[in-house]
């Protein structure tokens, strides 16, 4: 029997083949519209790499239970990953007196301390020193921003407020105040018990709401690790303080999240474009992967098709070089959770061949070693493993990663060319969803070269992505002495040419 065949019963069979699926990754946020065990298996048959889960709503055994049905799907399929999105510390409004509440033009509502409004036209929030940090002049918006306040009059125990944009409001949404400077701290009480039941559901991605500074994201971090969590950390950028510091928060985290939602409210809407661009930007500069979020195919919550704006939006969020795109209510509430993730992979696979690969090793720019995630030989192998498969026409690159660094330096380099991440470690393997253009694969024996060689020349057969005298490239680590650096093979599929 040939090395090939003995390894052809323990191949598994991803759910969609990935010379079909699209490179850049979808994180569709898990709700109502999908959370049985026969959707969430449709969602990912349509493509979904990532199921967010936000703990801004619904109750933690509720979580628990998705995450056993995300599990299993997993075990029978390929492997997916969990992002468990903290709230961080969003003010909101408190019990209304009349819910809703129509705010209308030159309307005077009060934010008074405490925890209960004494009549219609007062508010309160969950945040005590609400009263204290605003002041005469500043900007209040309430619900997603379609209502705008502007504080008009201030006494020690209560702020007057003008309503400038009218509208609706309800108990507990969100109130955000642009450009304010906030004392509150980065983890509420209900983030680190949300955090501690996602590292006790070893969650493989943990984001965090409303992060103003690198330090926000320590917090975090150090919070996952007593926990005994190593789960990759995600930054949403969020406030117009978490862009002043930009550069500093990206190095700090492992991941960002555009959350064009609130971002949106808290910057001028019209800057938004921009701000994306130059956050993708920085990323791509560190080698950290990007998620663009919020409204990308939002009129599917209620339509079979999408609007050609949004298409567009997420056509540009790929050539601007995201990483990946999220989809919030069009999964979570929406009337076609399936069909908008079907819409969005195929916009990502009619736009990813026009992607330009990087033309040179983009090693970060800068000689401090805690912010590369690998050594430079490593970069350096895996840039020239991407030059090596360009240049051959290889049909498939494969990188076998321990904890995932060398797949996500090569997904760095936007190749056209399947990328199979092998690792024998499930976490890593499930970290990999989040890289561009990685197709992680279990089951591979990693240990063994020439074992490993046999499996992929099968399975690149079966997948039909490989054939004989195909030239397949693999990067991996060197067992030739100890502290070498990685090895890069070029392997010919065995066989004639039929
Ligand atoms: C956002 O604001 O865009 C976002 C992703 O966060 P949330 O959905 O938690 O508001």
């Amino acid at each position: 029997m040939t090395e090939a065949a003995i390894y052809s019963h323990a191949i598994a069979q991803p759910a969609s083949r990935p010379s079909l699926s699209a490179r850049t990754k979808i994180v569709a946020t898990v709700g109502p519209a999908c959370s049985s065990p026969e959707q969430l298996a449709a969602l990912v048959a349509a493509g979904v790499d990532i199921f967010r889960l936000n703990m801004a709503h619904g109750q933690l055994d509720e979580h628990t239970e998705t995450v056993r049905a995300i599990r299993q799907l997993s075990d029978r399929t390929r492997p997916l990953a969990i992002l468990v999105d903290l709230a961080g510390p969003k003010i909101r409004l408190g019990q209304l007196v009349q819910d809703p509440l129509l705010c209308r033009r030159d309307v005077e509502l009060e934010f008074v301390r405490g925890e209960t409004a004494q009549g219609p036209l007062q508010l309160v929030s969950n945040y005590d020193r609400l009263v204290d940090e605003l002041d005469i002049g500043d900007p209040v918006m309430l619900a997603d921003g379609t209502v705008r306040l502007m504080v008009t009059q201030k006494t020690a125990d209560s702020v007057k407020c003008r309503v400038l944009n009218a509208g609706d409001v309800r108990s507990r949404q969100g109130i955000n105040l642009p450009g304010a400077k906030l004392s509150v701290p980065a983890l509420t009480d209900h983030d680190r018990k949300c955090a501690r039941w996602a590292a006790e559901q070893q969650a493989d991605l943990i984001s965090l709401s409303f992060v103003r500074s690198p330090r926000d994201v320590d917090s975090l971090r150090q919070l996952l690790k007593q926990h005994g969590s190593q789960a990759t950390v995600i930054a949403k950028i969020e406030k117009q303080e978490a862009l002043q510091e930009l550069e500093q928060i990206v190095r700090a985290a492992d991941g960002i999240m555009v959350a064009r939602g609130d971002l949106g409210v808290e910057v001028d809407v019209a800057h938004i474009p921009l701000f994306q661009k130059q956050i993708i930007r920085v990323c791509n500069q560190w080698q950290r992967p990007v998620i663009v979020a919020t409204q990308m195919l939002d009129s599917m919550q209620r339509l079979p098709r999408p609007t050609r704006a949004e298409v567009t939006d997420v056509a540009n969020a790929i050539l601007d070089g995201a990483d990946a795109c999220m989809l919030s209510g069009e999964t979570a509430i929406g009337l076609y959770p399936v069909e908008s993730v079907e819409t969005m992979t195929r916009i990502l696979l009619a736009i990813e061949p026009s992607l330009v690969r990087a033309a040179s090793p983009s090693a970060p720019p800068s000689d401090d070693p805690n912010s590369a995630l690998t050594h430079p030989v490593t970069q350096s192998v895996v840039f020239g493993a991407g030059r090596i498969s360009d240049h051959l026409k290889a049909k498939l690159v494969v990188m076998v990663t321990r904890t995932g660094a060398t797949a996500l330096i090569a997904s760095n380099y936007r190749s056209q060319i399947p990328t199979l991440g092998v690792s024998d470690d499930e976490a890593t393997l499930r970290r990999m969803c989040l890289y561009w253009g990685i197709t992680p694969l279990r089951g591979a024996p990693c240990a063994d070269v020439r074992k490993l060689l046999a499996y992929i020349d099968q399975w690149g057969r079966q997948q039909q992505i490989l054939k004989p005298r195909d030239w397949v490239v693999l990067v991996t680590g060197s067992g030739l002495e100890p502290g070498a650096h990685n090895v890069l093979f070029v392997h010919e599929v065995p066989g004639t040419k039929s």
